[in-house]
């Protein structure tokens, strides 16, 4: 059996930035990061980049963000398309577009260069222990001081959890994703919203889109089929070539947050899945990564036990990131309105102005 300080289950994008930043200032630490699939490939996501979610990227890779920022026109504004209205608003400062062909890939690369041990191909079937632990791997047995998981919404660790609240069951939305081409795109994100879900478009280069939907399975199965259910999307879509072959995932839940359970830290979606509605998603994993790897380094260099460290985690979670949540959640019941509710409600944002503020209120505080 072999030992490391910190065993990171999921490599993608709170699991980085959790080893990023811990390599960052204890360079001597023994990190592993399990990820169960590999590298680079797509993944279901509007691939919206909030401001502070930018932030967080400089701190983790430096002038690359930047670099993988420039690829596509920097978003400044945003339409929501609902029953016929508009609402527009800018988005200030502007928000970027990358793709997660380009940014998992980085982050995982930068993980790497710092030190940290990186295995692809390499699922976590079971975990042991609440510090230390053991992580039974498919060749191998592993024991680490401190564990992070970074596994996403959807795995060994929150599956019981999840299947015990009846959320799943009852709402049984589904995500898809593809690029296609599309000429003289311009830096506004627009969210097409009908019943049953929505779809967002927005340049990931120059001459490329990102159409991303979160819809009820019994709405939709295709993003021919999300297309149709919007007048104006089907319109925009009717020149489209696909660049990629669509992927989906599903299921799609929401439930309370959970930052620590039996001492494991719960990142990015693992400790809770915010609306996508909301383009927070990906800041939020950087950001519980980034407070994770905070949190567990003076463990690491033995100046605090991992209670206290959890603690610690715990409290900077709650503190920070937990009020998008509730901010998500009062969206999300707005926009599932039904039709006859949706339309006063869009016409009454719109006369008084209130699109932007509507907006800036989804942000995490950074
Ligand atoms: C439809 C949709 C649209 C979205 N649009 C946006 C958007 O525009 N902007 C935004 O900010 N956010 C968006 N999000 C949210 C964003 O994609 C997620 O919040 C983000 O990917 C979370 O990152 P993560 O690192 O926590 O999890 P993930 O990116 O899911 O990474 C988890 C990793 O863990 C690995 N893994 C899982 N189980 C195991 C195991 N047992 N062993 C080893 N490895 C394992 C997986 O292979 C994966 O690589 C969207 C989400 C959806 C569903």
């Amino acid at each position: 059996m072999s030992g490391y300080d910190l065993i990171i289950v999921g490599g993608g994008l709170a699991g980085n930035a959790a080893a990023i930043t811990i390599l960052q200032t204890a360079p001597q630490a023994r990190v592993l990061v399990l990820e169960r699939g590999s590298y680079p490939r797509h993944k279901v996501c509007g691939e919206f980049v909030s401001p502070e979610g930018m932030a967080a990227l400089e701190k983790l890779l430096g002038a690359q963000a930047s670099l993988l920022a420039s690829q596509a026109p920097p978003i400044t504004h945003a339409n929501i398309r609902v029953d016929g209205r508009v609402l527009s608003a800018p988005v200030r400062p502007p928000a970027a577009s990358i793709t997660r062909f380009d940014l998992d890939f980085a982050l995982w690369q930068q993980a790497k260069k710092l030190g940290a041990e990186c295995r692809e191909k390499c699922p976590v079937l079971k975990v042991q222990g609440s510090g230390p632990f053991e992580i039974h791997a498919e060749q191998e047995q592993i024991s680490a001081r401190a564990l992070i998981n970074a596994a996403g919404r959807w795995s060994i660790f929150t599956q019981s959890r999840i299947k015990t609240s009846s959320s799943v069951n009852d709402s049984k939305w589904i995500g898809l994703k593809s690029h296609f081409t599309e000429t003289a795109s311009s830096g506004t994100i627009d969210l097409y919203l009908f019943d049953g879900g929505y779809c967002g478009v927005q340049p990931v280069a120059h001459d490329r889109v990102n159409a991303c939907a979160m819809v009820r399975a019994n709405a939709a199965v295709t993003l021919s089929d999300v297309c149709a259910l919007h007048p104006e999307l089907q319109e925009r879509s009717r020149g489209w070539m696909p660049l990629m072959e669509a992927i989906t995932t599903s299921p799609l839940y929401f439930c309370n947050p959970l930052p620590v359970e039996n001492n494991i830290f719960n990142t990015g979606d693992a400790a809770g899945f915010i609306d996508p509605f909301v383009g927070d998603g990906m800041t939020l994993a950087l950001h519980s990564g980034m407070l994770a790897g905070e949190a567990l380094t003076p463990f690491l260099s033995r100046q605090c036990n991992l209670a206290g460290a959890a603690e610690s985690y715990t409290y900077e979670y709650k503190t920070r990131l937990l009020p998008a949540f509730r901010r998500a959640r009062w969206i999300r019941k707005m926009i599932t309105l039904p039709v006859g509710l949706r339309a006063p409600l869009a016409h009454l944002i719109r006369i008084t102005g209130t699109t932007e503020t509507l907006l800036k209120a989804t942000r995490i505080a950074g």
